[in-house]
C-alpha cells in the first residue's frame, strides 16, 4: 500500500469513528488531590479513577518508593531473568503469595502483560478456553493468542459454561480446559458466581483463570482485602491463577498472578511479556507493597468501610435499589449521544465521569461508568446525585436513565 492510500484509510476510519460518536481525545489531568482533579484547569470531583480506597496518593507509597529509588535509582534496566529482580520485586511477590495463600506469585508490568502474557503459553492445540463474554480485552488478547479453542458464554450464564465444559470434554477428553472470569466486571461492576463455577471446574476437571482487578481492596475477608472475592468465599485455594492488578485499589502499578510453585516456575520461563519486558522499577514495587500492606492493616479496612458505607449512601441517593456487588456503579443510558451529553453535563457541573463507549462496552449499551472511592465525601456525593437527577429530567434523557 502506499503511503498516500494509507493515510486515507486512516482519515476515513477516523471519520468513521466520529460519526458513530465514539471519538476519544485524551484528558491531561493537571493535578491530583485525593477526590479531585484539575484538568484543563478546571477543578473536578473524580468519580473516573479506580483508586477505590485512596492509596494512589498516600504518603506511606511515596515513601516507599523514595527509599526504593534511594537503594536502586529509578528504572530497573533489564529483565527480571537479567539483573531486573531486585529484593523489592522479590518481597512484593511473598507478600502477594501470602494474601492470596498461594505457593508463589509473579508479577508483571502491568495487569494486561500478565493475562494476555500468560495464556498463550499455558493454552495450546487441544486444549478448550471458556471465557465469560464481559471478560477484560487482556483475557480476550490472551485467549486468542493462544492455540487452544476458544468458547464464550454468556455473562455468568453457568448453564451455559456447563453445556460448554461438556462439548469440552468430550471434544478433548484429556485436554486442558480453563474457565475465565472476573469477580467482580469492570464495566457492570456485578459479580461472578464464584461457587458455582469453582463446582463445575471441580467436576469437569478444568482449570480456573480469576481476574480480581475491580475486586483486591474492596472484597474480601476483614483485614485481608487483598484476598478479593476467592478470599472472602474461603475459595483461594481452588482458582488456579488469581490474577489481578496493582494499578487500582493498590494504588501503584503493575500486574501479578498467584498460584502453585509449579505454576510460577513455568511461567517465569515462558511468558513473554514477563521475559522479554524490562522489569518494573523497584519504587514501583516498594509502592505496590506498601499499597498492599495498608489494605491488610487496620487502616485498609477502615477505608474499606467507608468505601462501602459511600456505596450505599450513594445508592440510595440515586434511588438504585439492588445491593452494589463492588465500587462500580454503572448508569445505562444506551446510546452513544446520551452518553455523552450526560458526561458533559457532569462535567460542566464539577464531575468527571466519562462516558464509556464501544469498544469498551457492546454497541448501544453505553453508559456513565460511576466509580466510588472512600475519599468521596457525603457532600460531595449528594452534589452528584442532584447533579444526575438534574440531567434524568432534561429533555435529552431516555426511560432508561
Ligand atoms: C484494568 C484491568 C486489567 C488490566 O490491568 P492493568 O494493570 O491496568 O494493565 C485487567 N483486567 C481487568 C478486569 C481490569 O479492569
Amino acid at each position: 500500500m502506499s503511503s498516500s492510500s494509507f493515510t486515507t484509510r486512516l482519515a476515513q476510519e477516523l471519520g468513521l469513528i466520529k460519526e458513530q460518536n465514539l471519538q476519544r481525545q485524551l484528558r491531561c489531568v493537571e493535578k491530583i488531590t485525593g477526590a479531585e482533579v484539575v484538568i484543563y484547569g478546571k477543578k473536578l470531583w473524580n468519580f473516573s479513577s479506580n483508586d477505590y480506597l485512596g492509596l494512589a496518593n498516600h504518603p506511606a507509597l511515596q515513601e516507599a518508593a523514595g527509599r526504593a529509588m534511594r537503594d536502586f535509582g529509578f528504572g530497573a534496566t533489564a529483565s527480571r531473568l537479567v539483573c531486573g529482580t531486585t529484593s523489592e520485586h522479590a518481597k512484593l511477590e511473598e507478600a502477594i503469595a501470602e494474601a492470596k495463600q498461594t505457593e508463589a506469585a509473579l508479577c508483571f508490568s502491568t495487569g494486561y502483560a500478565a493475562s494476555s502474557g500468560v495464556l498463550p503459553i499455558l493454552m495450546g492445540r487441544g486444549d478448550v478456553v471458556l471465557l465469560d463474554k464481559l471478560a477484560h480485552a487482556s483475557l480476550v488478547d490472551g485467549a486468542r493468542q493462544s492455540k487452544a479453542t476458544l468458547r464464550v458464554f454468556r455473562h455468568n450464564d453457568t448453564n451455559q459454561v456447563e453445556e460448554q465444559l461438556q462439548w469440552a470434554r468430550k471434544r478433548s477428553p484429556h485436554g486442558t480446559i480453563m474457565m475465565i472470569t472476573e469477580s467482580i466486571f469492570s464495566m457492570d461492576g456485578d459479580v461472578a458466581p464464584l461457587q458455582k463455577i469453582v463446582e463445575l471446574k471441580e467436576r469437569y476437571d478444568a482449570l480456573l483463570l480469576l481476574d480480581e482487578a475491580h475486586a483486591i481492596g474492596v472484597r474480601g475477608k476483614p483485614r485481608n482485602r487483598m484476598g478479593g472475592l476467592a478470599g472472602e468465599l474461603g475459595l483461594s485455594k481452588k482458582v488456579d491463577l488469581q490474577m489481578g492488578t496493582l494499578g487500582k485499589a493498590v494504588g501503584a502499578a503493575g500486574g501479578y498472578i498467584a498460584g502453585s510453585r509449579q505454576l510460577i516456575d513455568y511461567l517465569l520461563h515462558r511468558a513473554r511479556s514477563f521475559v522479554f519486558s524490562t522489569a518494573p522499577p523497584p519504587a514501583v514495587a516498594a509502592a505496590a507493597r506498601a499499597g498492599l500492606a495498608i489494605i491488610n492493616s487496620e487502616e485498609g479496612e477502615a477505608r474499606a468501610e467507608q468505601l462501602w458505607k459511600n456505596i450505599a449512601s450513594f445508592q440510595s441517593k440515586i434511588g438504585q435499589s439492588h445491593s452494589a456487588e463492588g465500587a462500580i456503579l454503572p448508569i445505562l443510558l444506551g446510546e452513544e449521544k446520551i452518553s455523552l451529553a450526560a458526561a458533559k453535563h457532569l462535567w460542566e457541573q464539577g464531575f468527571y465521569i466519562p462516558a464509556i463507549r464501544y469498544p469498551t462496552v457492546p454497541r448501544g449499551g453505553a453508559r456513565l461508568r460511576v466509580t466510588l472511592s472512600s475519599v468521596h465525601t457525603e457532600l460531595i456525593l449528594e452534589q452528584l446525585s442532584q447533579a444526575i437527577s438534574q440531567f434524568a429530567s432534561s429533555e435529552l434523557t431516555s426511560s432508561s436513565f
